[in-house]
């Protein structure tokens, strides 16, 4: 449901689609990433189980045409995902942002054969110079073994006799054709590439549903994967609260807004749970379709517990979800000053957070951390060594759980952390984060 927003695919970029990607250019060099990194300092890439998945942060590759741009980054620095020269077939393409962006989606082919679940994602931003730039970059991308790939000794048909005559899977009544792919199979030091034959077995009773993908070694015969196709129904949906806007505080001219609140822990009464991301949405892994509680509080969050030392009670939220259909957390609905400095606290902390683990690997406040709010004093806010406190509104001043001074105490704790000492560099850091 997140992704469902109104892309709209435009006639002239689907000339493409299908076809395969080759630029005549520059060769890669050896070092792709490192060359990345050197040609637009600050490119940040991220990496997962051994390989790189994602380069971005900065504005790359230009062209006079979003296309042309995407197909640049991949000839020049395609090889940065370590997988070799891709080869790539265009799937298709969308704007977004009425055409303020670009989004070019492709998959692997290796000699032609498709590479299961090899997705990558050209990201492109119009300059409004009439030039477009690469700006992301994405891919799940697999090299050919070195040396090759085996020797393919076993057929299609060898492959399909070998798993009818399981006892598991041999009673499936219903099964398609076998087709040749590159399958990507996990080793120690990331994924190698392995030719395999991939057919589907199963049973299309509703009542006895089952279905599964099966890939099977074209070169030793061994069953590589048998991906159950049968997913049971999730518990999704996201999390809203009134918080306070921009770097302002709690003001008359700044009056909450709804924002979606992350690093909430989502429950299903009974089941599974699950937090929210940046943008508020949660996906509870969950079995049967029938109508669930789910609920969340700040007590509990991923990164902060509130206390809320107004006598309020710290905010708690509940509703009914139906599997497979979006869910909604609304949080202080009816903003009142102190729970608007809770929303507020709950937010900036978890965001605060998010800022260091999405770019570094950094676990120094991996943990939930003291929020006190609403202490009952005014002008000013603290860290104590192990909390953070944010103080009411009165005496002339605001209520101090707003963006900027939850991110400023938040600097604090970070800098305790590493061990440095506060002071005036403390002051700073603080300063800096918000
Ligand atoms: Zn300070």
């Amino acid at each position: 449901m997140r992704n469902a927003k109104s892309l709209i695919i435009t006639a002239a970029l689907l000339a493409c689609v299908g076809s395969a990607v080759s630029i005549a250019g520059v060769e890669p060099g050896p070092e792709t990433k490192q060359e990345l990194q050197r040609a637009f300092p600050g490119v940040r890439v991220f990496e997962d189980s051994g390989r790189t998945r994602i380069i971005y942060g900065k504005p790359m590759t230009t062209d006079h045409a979003p296309r042309a741009a995407a197909e640049r980054w991949m000839t020049l620095y395609g090889e940065a995902f370590g997988a070799g020269k891709l080869e790539l077939v265009e799937e298709y393409a969308v704007d977004m942002r009425d055409g303020e962006m670009y989004v070019f989606m492709y998959s692997q082919t290796i000699g032609g054969v498709p590479v299961e679940l090899s997705p990558g994602r050209v990201l492109v931003r119009n300059n409004d110079d009439g030039t477009w730039s690469v700006v992301y970059a994405a891919g799940l991308f697999v090299a050919i073994p070195e040396g090759g790939f085996a020797p393919m000794t076993h057929t299609a048909q060898d492959a399909m006799n070998f798993v009818k005559g399981t006892e598991q899977y041999g009673g499936l009544p219903k099964w398609s054709e076998a087709e040749l792919v590159i399958y990507q199979r996990q080793v120690e030091e990331g994924f190698e590439g392995v030719r395999a034959w991939k057919f589907v077995g199963e049973n299309p009773d509703l009542l006895e549903r089952e279905k599964y993908t099966f890939f099977i070694d074209a070169s030793t015969g061994a069953l590589l994967e048998a991906r159950n196709e049968v997913l049971n129904i999730d518990v999704f949906g996201y999390a809203r609260g009134f918080a306070t806007p921009g770097t302002l505080p709690d003001i008359s001219g700044n009056a909450p807004v709804l924002f979606p609140i992350n690093d909430l822990d989502v429950r299903v009464s009974g089941g599974n749970s699950a937090f929210t991301d940046n943008d508020g949405f949660f996906n509870i892994t969950h079995g049967g379709n029938s109508d669930v509680t789910i609920t969340a509080n700040f007590d509990t969050g991923r990164w902060s517990n509130i206390n809320d030392q107004s006598g309020t009670a710290v905010l708690s939220e509940s509703a009914t979800a139906t599997p497979g259909q979006e869910a909604a957390l609304l949080f202080n609905a009816t903003p009142s000053q102190y729970k608007t400095a809770q929303v507020n606290a709950f937010i900036h902390t978890g965001l605060s957070h998010n800022m260091y683990s999405e770019r570094s690997g950094w676990t120094g406040m991996d943990f939930r951390m003291t929020t006190n709010v609403n202490l009952n004093s005014t002008c000013n806010a603290f860290f104590d060594g192990s909390s953070i406190n944010m103080f009411r509104a009165g005496g002339g001043c605001v209520n101090t759980a707003y963006t900027t001074v939850v991110a400023h105490e938040y600097g604090h704790y970070v800098v305790a952390r590493l061990g440095l000492s506060q002071g005036s560099f403390g002051e700073g850091y603080g300063d800096t984060l918000a």
